[in-house]
């Protein structure tokens, strides 16, 4: 029996409350697919801050590089906004990201059939949507160098981010969104702003090159500021879509409109050797510690994990089937429940969804 050895790092805010329910679901597979599943815990985020000084707790880089996949909350919180820069929570999840190499961002949005109304959009535009977006994540403006802010004696100041990209850079992330949508529809967007920007000029050119090796997959391009209208005008005509860093940022969250809520959009973070899961929410600090926050998108980021890392695609359909068996029978967390409808908590959602798991094998 292969054991899989999977690092959780849950942070803080509600990301302690929904790791914990996606650990059961994983646990669940383990004993329904005869799988062996060894969590160990690491400290990031604030929670890390508190206990060690530091975003992301000693030893935990080399037990993620030392594990199979990382399951991982969220991270950051009033309680520590006024911490320096250089130490913030988030520069914990950043520091992560940079020292395994995960250059790709995976994003599915997908509009679930019974939560069509749950979505600010129209039935008419969001019903169907199904699509992915895949963001650069370890380049562009985020990372780019010279950064930084110059203070004038006469008390006017000048910041400097840089967008910067190789051609190795964007022919790695390219080739990752041919093979994603290979596996889908076979068509993908490649969004730029090459009307303005040289290293757009540059990301049309490589990308354009790389479909050369994918002539089975209809490459299309468009300028982002397009693909932010089209996104809620017309979803459905989205399969797979790549673009860089910031861009990516912004389109990715725009998308998840489409799906209702935060709470229902899982994420995968891939390149290095090790992956990463997590939902794309944050700690949400308005319903921490209520037991009220929705555990899916923890939990579809395991099923993600399964398929991704683990190479266990037909459980990761099993639990996607579990999560989809449970809303079709009603049941609804505060985030995406009808105005005054019956909700149900974390726990009990983690409950109904590992007892429908357990019917699937
Ligand atoms: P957020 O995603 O935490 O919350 C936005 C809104 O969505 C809130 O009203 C929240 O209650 C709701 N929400 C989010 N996830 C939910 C869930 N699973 N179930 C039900 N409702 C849910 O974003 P924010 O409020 O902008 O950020 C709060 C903190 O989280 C900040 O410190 C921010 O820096 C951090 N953050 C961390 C990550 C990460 O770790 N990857 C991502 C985004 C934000």
């Amino acid at each position: 029996m292969t054991t899989w050895k999977i690092a959780v790092l849950p942070g803080d805010g509600i990301g302690q409350e929904v790791t914990a329910e996606a650990v059961r679901v994983l646990k669940t597979v383990g004993k329904g697919a005869g799988q062996g599943f060894e969590f160990e815990q690491a400290l990031v985020g604030g929670a890390a801050i508190d206990a060690t000084g530091a975003p992301l707790a000693p030893g935990a880089l080399d037990l993620c590089r030392g594990s199979h996949a990382i399951l991982f909350g969220a991270v950051g919180g009033p309680r520590w906004d006024a911490v320096p820069h250089e130490t913030r929570p988030e520069r914990g999840l950043l520091a992560l990201r940079k020292e395994l190499d995960l250059y790709a961002n995976l994003r599915p949005a997908k509009c679930f059939p019974m939560l069509v109304d749950a979505s600010p959009l129209k039935r008419s535009v969001v019903e169907g949507t199904d699509l992915m977006v895949i963001r650069e994540l370890t380049g562009g403006l985020y990372f780019g160098e010279p950064r930084g802010v110059e203070r004038f004696a006469d008390g006017g100041a000048r910041a400097i981010n840089t967008m910067a990209y190789t051609s190795r850079e964007i022919e790695r992330i390219a080739r990752m969104g041919f093979e994603v949508a290979r596996k889908r529809t076979k068509r993908l967007t490649s969004v730029d702003k090459v009307n303005v920007l040289v290293v757009s000029q540059l990301w049309r050119e490589v990308v354009t090159q790389v479909a050369r090796d994918y002539p089975d997959v209809a490459l299309d391009h468009l300028l982002v500021d397009n693909c932010a209208m089209a996104l809620i005008q017309r979803p459905t005509q989205f399969d797979t879509i790549v673009t860089e860093n910031t861009f990516g940022d912004i389109l990715s969250d725009e998308a998840a409109i489409l799906a209702g809520s935060m709470g229902m959009l899982p994420s995968a973070s891939l390149g290095g050797s090790v992956g990463l899961y997590e939902p794309v929410h944050g700690t949400a600090p308005d319903i921490a510690g209520r037991g009220i926050a929705n555990p899916i998108a923890a939990i579809l980021s395991a099923a993600m994990l399964l398929r991704y890392s683990l190479s266990l695609g037909p459980d990761a359909d099993r639990v996607e089937a579990a999560v989809l068996r449970v809303l079709e029978g009603g049941a609804r967390t505060a985030d995406i429940a009808p105005a005054g409808g019956r909700t149900v908590g974390t726990r009990e959602m983690g409950d109904l969804i590992v007892r429908e798991l357990e019917r699937q094998y």
